[in-house]
């Protein structure tokens, strides 16, 4: 499932920790997910290959960040990569009054409810819209458009008497320009799939009306069939863009990369939902991680890039493996970690955790275990078998704890360190392995 990609990318590229580079040789499993994850979210098989490629040579080379990990690492390149193949803020029209807006697609797609929701959009901008229907196959089609033109108070041109798309289109433009409408849409007729007299006939109101924009409006959840549907389209009648629709739904978003990659048509706005308001300009990083299907690993790895030390993250792990590692570690560790937020938030973008709560309790232990290191001194933070009776009470009274308190600490300290003693042996490594480390 989709849902676990992240989860699927760690176990492929669990070998990886400790790795200083990524390479095509490690990376191999982890990108033979991806593709796996790209079909089955219905991308384009020739989409998915492409976009592996494109993958591997942003993520060749990287250095491995120490602090988090190598499969969330890549789970951010292909993020990256995927909003810039989807293109963001290419949601822009023409800015030209009057401004004609002709909508294609196939049937039942959404055109006659994204003729309206545009013109509301528009209208909002200033445009004053009027609305053609040229979708004669269906009556219910122009009751539809009528109606929620009424509803929206928007003019609206309909003909139930011809049969004559390309002249009702015509008609349908001189009439709004008397009505000094600066914006109109055409709403089309679709079919079921593409087919000859469908394209023929969007082709010749096309040359009787010459648009300056021609939308495809496609249902999110076409699937594989979307490449065909925009090739076919954009081939007879150059589309200027692509609207999205039902993404309220569950689909999976494929389409959307496999329609923009192969067409290189900008997708320029997304409808949310049947009412009015559900629509939007087109967000590549929402259909990123829509396709992605994660939590929200992005930021988290952003964060750490931004934060994080790498160099200094990498010198307490080694510490960590050669059980060196004392309180001044364990201070910059714990100042490390602070730096990228409570550990609460951060716990709440890692997949799979958003469910577990850390609460105030654990916060305000952290805080007093770090009072306590900071009433040590330096000397005391690096040999900790100095801590004496004395010695432990004045780093109590110092850091306003007890001395049963600094007691549990250094208590918890030594035993961490004989863990780590522990798993920096061989039997450590074996016992690791247990764990799926
Ligand atoms: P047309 O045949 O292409 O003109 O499609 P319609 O505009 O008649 O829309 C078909 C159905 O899809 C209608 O029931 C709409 O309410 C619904 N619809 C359109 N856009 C969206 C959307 O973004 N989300 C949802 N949930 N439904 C939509």
């Amino acid at each position: 499932m989709l849902e676990n990609l992240t989860d699927r990318m760690s176990k492929a590229l669990r070998n990886l920790r400790g790795i200083g580079k990524l390479t095509e040789e490690n990376m191999a499993e982890a990108l033979k997910e991806v593709r796996t994850a790209l079909l089955s979210a219905d991308v384009h098989f020739k989409v998915a290959r492409q976009f592996v490629e494109d993958v591997k040579a942003a993520a060749m080379g990287q250095e491995v960040l120490a602090s988090v990990t190598p499969g969330q690492q890549i789970v951010k390149i292909i993020n990256d990569e995927l909003v810039k193949l989807l293109g963001e803020g290419a949601g822009q029209l023409l800015d030209k009054k009057p401004l004609r807006i002709m909508l294609v697609g196939l049937h039942g797609s959404g055109k006659t409810t994204t003729s309206a929701k545009l013109a509301k959009r528009l209208a909002k901008e200033g445009y004053r819209p009027a609305l053609v229907g040229c979708d004669i196959y269906r009556p219910a089609a122009i009751d539809q458009l009528e109606t929620l033109c009424r509803q929206e108070n928007f003019r609206c041109y309909t003909d139930r008497n011809s049969k004559d798309v390309p002249k009702i289109g015509r008609a349908g433009m001189e009439w709004a320009k008397e009505q000094d409408a600066n914006l109109i849409i055409f709403d089309t007729a679709g079919r079921l799939q593409i087919d000859h007299d469908l394209i023929e006939e969007v082709k010749k109101l096309r040359d009787k009306i010459v648009p300056d924009e021609v939308l495809l409006v496609a249902d999110a959840a076409l699937g594989q069939e979307a490449v065909n549907v925009a090739q076919h389209f954009n081939d007879a009648v150059h589309l200027t863009g692509i609207v999205l629709t039902k993404l309220d739904g569950d689909a999976r978003g494929g389409a959307a990369l496999s329609m923009k990659t192969i067409t290189g048509v900008p997708i320029k706005f997304m409808g949310t939902g049947e009412k009015m308001d559900d629509f939007e300009i087109f967000h590549a990083d929402r259909m990123a991680q829509r396709i992605l299907g994660m939590g929200d690993v992005v930021s988290l790895v952003e964060k750490a890039q931004e934060n994080i030390d790498e160099k200094e993250a990498q010198r307490l792990a080694e510490k960590m493996q050669r059980a060196e590692f004392d309180f001044e570690d364990f201070l910059a560790q714990m100042r490390q970690v602070k730096k990228m937020g409570s550990i609460g938030s951060l716990m709440k973008m890692m997949p799979g955790m958003s469910g577990i709560e850390i609460g105030d309790a654990e916060e305000n232990r952290l805080k007093q275990t770090e009072a306590i290191i900071l009433s040590m001194t330096v000397q005391e933070r690096r040999k900790p078998m100095i801590l004496n009776a004395s010695r432990r009470k004045r780093i109590a009274d110092g850091s306003g704890t007890s001395v049963r308190d600094v007691n549990q600490l250094i208590k918890q300290f030594g035993q961490m360190r004989k863990m780590m003693k522990m798993m920096g042996g061989s039997k450590g490594r074996k016992l690791m392995k247990k764990f799926g480390g």
